[in-house]
């Protein structure tokens, strides 16, 4: 199955994403994932794509897309993947249009008052990228990966102004997309409110699996 988890930051994309990868072994494929490993090994993208991450703004289309074609000719994506992420601008679409087809686009919608909740109360496991919220899903030592016991950090782009800024950049950039899968009906919306167990059963009946 090949689909887009498409949503505000903070809406819970990447949390469905990695507990639907576990339990279908669809790989999940997030380009901020991809950005942030590159940025903590130092490479060539990372060094470039560092400054913009912080500020929240968007990496050129250019880049984004030349990555994820990458990543979608290996071999584990070429019966399925779950994009979380990408796209995030009509030009990434357009270009995705070439390259793959797509079964359904995931909306998941929630309010901008739960969005500052859930953004301002992440915390991350930079190796792995395990996601927590200190309230919603905190872990089992606070501040601390359940798995390795390592340090939990706050994300860069979790700060307050920065948060402001892809919000914004989300209703300019990336929310016309509802309307463009809309169009194409493909399109499937989720309540991403309820706790993650209920959104996670919504999302299974949602796509039939
Ligand atoms: P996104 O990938 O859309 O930016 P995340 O999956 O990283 O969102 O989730 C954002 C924050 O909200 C994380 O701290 C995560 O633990 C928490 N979270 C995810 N889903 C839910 C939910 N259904 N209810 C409450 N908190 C959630
Ligand atoms: P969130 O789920 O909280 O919005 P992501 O991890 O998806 O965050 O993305 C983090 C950052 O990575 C974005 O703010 C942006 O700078 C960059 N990024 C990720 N995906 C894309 C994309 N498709 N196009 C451009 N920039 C992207």
């Amino acid at each position: 199955m090949k689909l887009i988890f498409l949503g505000p930051p903070g809406a819970g994309k990447g949390t469905m994403a990695s507990r639907l990868s576990d339990s279908t072994g669809i790989p999940h494929i997030s380009t901020g994932d991809i950005f942030r490993d590159n940025i903590g090994r130092q490479t060539d993208l990372g060094v470039k794509v560092k400054a913009i991450l912080d500020r929240g703004d968007l990496v050129p289309d250019e880049l984004t897309i030349d990555l994820v074609r990458n990543r979608l000719e290996q071999e584990d994506a070429r019966n399925g993947f779950i994009l979380d992420g990408f796209p995030r601008t009509i030009p990434q679409a357009d270009a995705l249009e070439t390259f793959s087809s797509i079964d359904h686009v995931v909306n998941f919608d929630l309010s901008r008052e739960e969005i500052i909740k859930r953004l301002s109360g992440r915390r991350v496991h930079k190796a792995s990228g395990r996601t927590y919220h200190v309230v919603f899903n905190p872990p089992r030592n606070a501040g601390k990966d359940d798995e390795t016991g390592e340090e939990l950090i706050t994300r860069p782009d979790d700060q307050v102004d920065a948060i402001k800024n892809r919000l914004e950049v989300y209703w300019k950039q990336t929310a016309p997309l509802i309307e463009y899968y809309k169009k194409k009906e493909i399109l499937r919306d989720i309540d991403a409110s309820p706790a993650p167990d209920e959104v996670f059963a919504k999302l299974k009946g949602l796509l039939r699996i």
